[in-house]
């Protein structure tokens, strides 16, 4: 496995990295087995995610406990752990440490959050309450100074978002989606890392789900330009040897996989949601692109798709069937996507009807 320096945090990261997300929605003894095989490989960085139960403070990070939490009891040394919070109020994010802290890190030989993540840093107005005295970078500042953390990143879907966050100096990493299909982040946020020494992570390297024909070709097509680690989702032992076989040996695109890959991206590409929540807000309070997102993956089965949009409406969450087709989202969106029409056919496929 290829390792490479993370910017500034001086950390060496296997260049195919572990994409967490996947590990939710498995049973916690395969998911177990799966981190357990990655490392085996040699990755030595999990990123991890809980889908929408990042969003309920009384089951974040539960998942991650059950299924992370025994292996790092055993291989704490082997392995970087990426923590993520949703949140943007101090007091949020202050829980969101404390309990990863008591349930992820307590009683390993490592009781710190290796990479404590600020997510989803889509728009301005979250950015601005996250740098406010009541938001959630004071929050991390205190955790550091109290040992609580090592190193802080930002994630986002906007790369005009991105910059201005890492513009304050305040972030070690910054993680944003990468593909062949979302390439905005070479124009500044990739050289202005460079510039500041600050460590780069594309997530959803295979287009969240949806480029995932030609796995191999999307991985090292990433790896042919300068970001600094991967981190696919990895569902099944095979899925797991695929995506690392780059990392372990990598070689450069043909002329004809490009192509290959050029050919397959295009028709995604035009109706491709970018996660860059210029929507945002929807009139009927819906996350239109976390519901584009889930219908659109093929990162998680039809069934679990369904399951998971039945709990959403069963927590009284918005989902795509409350669109109203308003209008007000289309008119923000920088690609024109024709949204209500994508929401009504992911309320038909979610909802089974
Ligand atoms: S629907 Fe359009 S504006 Fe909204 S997140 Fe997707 S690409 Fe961005
Ligand atoms: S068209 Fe639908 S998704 Fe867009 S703002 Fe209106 S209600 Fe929200």
């Amino acid at each position: 496995m290829r390792y490479k320096r993370l910017g500034r945090t001086n950390l060496e990261l296997s260049v195919i990295s572990f994409g967490g997300l996947a590990l939710f929605f498995k049973e916690i003894d395969e998911a177990t087995a799966l981190i357990e095989a990655a490392l085996d490989e040699g990755i030595n960085y999990i990123d991890c995610d809980e889908a929408g139960n990042q969003f309920v403070p009384a089951l974040v990070y539960e998942d991650t406990r059950n299924k992370l939490g025994p292996v790092l009891k055993r291989r704490r040394n082997e392995l970087v752990v990426g923590i993520k919070s949703m949140f943007a109020k101090k007091e949020d994010v202050a829980r969101d440490i404390d309990k990863a802290l008591e349930y992820i890190f307590k009683g390993t030989g490592k009781e710190k959050i290796d990479i404590f993540h600020l997510a989803h840093v889509d728009v301005d107005e979250k950015l601005d309450l996250l740098l406010s005295p009541a938001g959630g970078l004071a929050a991390v500042d205190e955790a550091r100074q109290q040992g609580k953390l090592d190193h802080v990143l930002v994630a986002s879907h906007n790369p005009k978002v991105l910059l201005r966050a890492l513009k304050t100096g305040q972030f070690d990493v910054a993680e944003f989606p990468f593909t062949i299909i979302e390439q905005d982040y070479l124009k500044e946020v990739v050289p202005y890392c460079r510039e500041h020494d600050i460590g780069t992570i594309a997530m959803k390297p295979l287009g969240g789900g949806q480029l995932t024909q030609r796995a191999d070709l999307c991985i090292r097509w990433i790896m042919n330009h300068d970001v600094d680690i991967i981190i696919p989702g990895m569902k099944t032992m095979e899925e797991l040897k695929q995506n690392i076989q780059p990392g372990h040996n990598y070689v450069p695109l043909s002329q004809e996989e490009l192509k290959e890959l050029e050919e397959i991206a295009r028709p995604i590409g035009q109706e491709y949601c970018h996660r860059c929540g210029y929507c945002l807000p929807c009139s009927q309070g819906i996350h239109i692109f976390s519901q584009i997102d889930m219908y659109k993956t093929a990162t998680i089965s039809l069934e679990q798709k369904r399951s998971l949009y039945k709990q959403m409406k069963a927590r009284g969450a918005k989902t795509a069937g409350d669109c109203v087709a308003c209008g007000l989202c289309i008119e923000k969106c920088p690609f024109k996507l024709p949204i209500p029409e994508i929401l009504e056919r992911a309320d038909k496929a979610l909802s089974g009807e």
